[in-house]
């Protein structure tokens, strides 16, 4: 999954470039690459490594030129090298190309072009476009016409675009992988997402389909398959300049922590445009199954949690498995939904539950954060969470993605919710992270910790008990409200801390926390109805389940901060588990 991004203004485009790639770096970060048209001659920078490195080496500033693309790539043939970073040039040098997605064909276009005597410098499949585009002009075709040709020849996903030496334009081409047009006063820009270019224009044409557009500083024309021109509808969409300066954090824990309000809008938007196709996918495929069956993992396992609750309330069959034990406890057949849900894509675990389904014929919908995954791969459909790079080895942005995601798929079913405002409410809970410091500090020292929260705040409190765990090292329960008094009541003594999960106005969940402070625990409430610790300010419970998370993320991490504990690499611990 690269990002790509390309620009033509009456300035100089190396900044926008260098800009909007970098907004796109959550796609991909194995190398970077820009090349600039200027007067006839096209100039290419590129090089293996993540962004900003590779700009102080090579000074990306120094392109001069008003017409320009740009890619950050995600390999996906051939290693993150600088000969396999994009852009691709043609043999001649007079084509240049950035591609996102694989093109399932490449080695027969590959071959074909070998015998005509091309020259390939990396392991792309990428590069044979570039080639390919040579090839056809030596033909004598235009480049509309090439592109026809392209999309009839090519197999596979791509986002393309592509700069003749010879003119200021930008080709763009699509098929399944994202594209989109945006319209800013005196520029045209192309990318793999709005979010790229919101900061400036709120203007942006999606592209279809095997849909092609010739850009130039004048204008923009659209064109289908066969060459015919289209007219395209505008749309305007609407994007707060949110982002908080989140490369000043000590730790990687705590800036993913802090892009929660960004990544879940721009998961939401992407829902309305370059994914609403898959979103739409999903939602007639849970219609047509009898039931839907999630398989996850840790942190992803209480997501799917949160998912069948969110679910089942509207009336849609739903559970899930841990996918360690999937086959001991599942029963599945043609008529299932299975809904995988994983950060990395490749959770052995998850995995080997999924041939299990493949082989009972169930259908598979896969909920993934890092694309072209094995997980992606081996389902009917997919969505992306969208939640960018997560390098802490715990688990936090990319879970409230996923529980967004989930949570907008039952609104589709009927569960009532505004989803608008929730990067604004997950900001709230953020702006109050000094009321959090202070319950850590509190806390921080003691052995044991109990969560406790019923119906939806259930797999809330799983969930923070695992953070806890993880990350500040403490022994941690989240539990059921219902089951203390079956057992675990018996190791509350004074001084033992509590939090308790009270969403709306859960008088089950408030007698579960008299029962525990009259053992002289020491409860923590939140709660986004009743007075306690810490106020939720959301009215919907579907939402509170997502705030209280963040809640419980910026407790951890504050515990982990007072202990001073390696929070982003915690002990025995991987981020994509891979074995069994
Ligand atoms: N297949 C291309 C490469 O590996 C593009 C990858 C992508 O879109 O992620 O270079």
């Amino acid at each position: 999954m690269c990002g790509i991004f390309g620009a033509i203004a009456n300035e100089n485009v190396s900044e926008l470039l260098l800009k909007g790639i970098k907004r796109l770096e959550y796609r991909g970060y194995d190398s970077v690459g820009m090349a600039v048209y200027n007067n006839g001659s096209i100039n290419i920078k590129k090089g293996a490594g993540e962004i900003d490195s590779i700009n102080k080496k090579l000074n990306f500033l120094e392109l001069e030129g008003s017409c320009g693309m740009a890619h950050t790539r995600w390999s996906t043939h051939g290693k993150p090298t600088d000969k396999n970073s994009h852009p691709h040039l043609s043999q001649n040098k007079e084509i240049v190309i950035v591609h996102n997605g694989i093109l399932d064909n490449f080695l027969k276009l590959k071959n074909d072009l070998i015998k005509k005597g091309y020259n390939f410098l990396s392991e792309t499949d990428s590069e044979v476009i570039a080639h390919y585009f040579e090839d056809k002009l030596k033909n004598n075709l235009s480049i509309k016409e090439a592109i026809k040709d392209f999309i009839k020849d090519a197999e596979g996903t791509f986002a393309v675009l592509l700069m003749h030496k010879f003119e200021k334009k930008i080709y763009a081409i699509k098929r399944d992988s994202p594209l989109v047009l945006g319209l800013s006063d005196n520029r045209f820009l192309l990318a793999s997402d709005v979010y790229a270019f919101s900061d400036l224009t709120s203007k942006a044409i999606f592209f279809d389909n095997d849909e092609f557009a010739e850009v130039s500083e004048s204008g923009y024309t659209f064109f289908d398959r066969l060459g015919k021109e289209k007219n395209k509808t505008i749309k305007e969409f609407e994007w707060e300049q949110d982002e908080s300066n989140i490369d000043k954090f000590e730790h990687y824990m705590i800036k993913e922590i802090m892009e929660e309000p960004l990544v879940a809008k721009r998961l939401l938007v992407s829902l309305e445009n370059e994914q609403k196709d898959n979103f739409d996918k999903l939602v007639s495929m849970i219609k047509k199954s009898r039931k839907v069956l999630f398989i996850a993992a840790g942190t992803s396992y209480h997501a799917s949690l949160l998912g069948a609750y969110y679910l089942h309330k509207c009336g849609v069959e739903s559970q899930t498995l841990v996918a360690s034990e999937f086959q001991h406890f599942a029963t599945v057949d043609k008529d299932t939904l299975v809904i995988p849900i994983t950060q990395s894509g490749e959770t052995m675990d998850v995995i080997e539950a999924l041939k299990y389904c493949i082989d009972k014929k169930a259908k598979v919908f896969s909920i993934v954060n890092v694309p072209y995954s094995s997980i992606q791969r081996m389902s009917d459909a997919s969505i992306n969470i969208l939640a960018g790079q997560e390098v802490c080895v715990a688990a936090t942005k990319s879970f409230i993605n996923q529980a967004v995601l989930l949570l907008r798929v039952a609104k589709e079913f009927s569960y009532k919710v505004n989803l608008d405002n929730i990067s604004d409410e997950i900001r709230g809970v953020l702006d109050k992270a000094e009321i959090i410091k202070k319950l850590a500090e509190e806390i921080h020292n003691k052995p044991d910790l109990y969560i406790l929260g019923r119906g939806l705040s259930y797999p809330v409190a799983r969930e923070i008990a695992l953070k806890i765990k993880e990350i500040s090292y403490i022994h941690a329960e989240g539990m059921m409200g219902g089951e203390l008094k079956h057992g675990t009541l018996a190791l509350i003594e004074e001084g033992v801390p509590v939090i308790s999960l009270i969403s709306n106005k859960d008088y089950d969940m408030v007698s579960n926390t008299k029962e525990v402070e009259s053992r002289g625990a020491k409860t923590i409430i939140v709660s986004n109805e009743l007075s306690g610790d810490f106020k939720i300010e959301t009215e919907n419970d579907g939402k509170f389940g997502i705030l209280a998370t963040t809640f419980g993320q910026l407790l951890t991490y504050y515990i982990a901060l007072n202990k001073r504990l390696p929070i982003d690499k915690p002990r025995n611990l991987a981020k994509s588990v891979t074995v069994k």
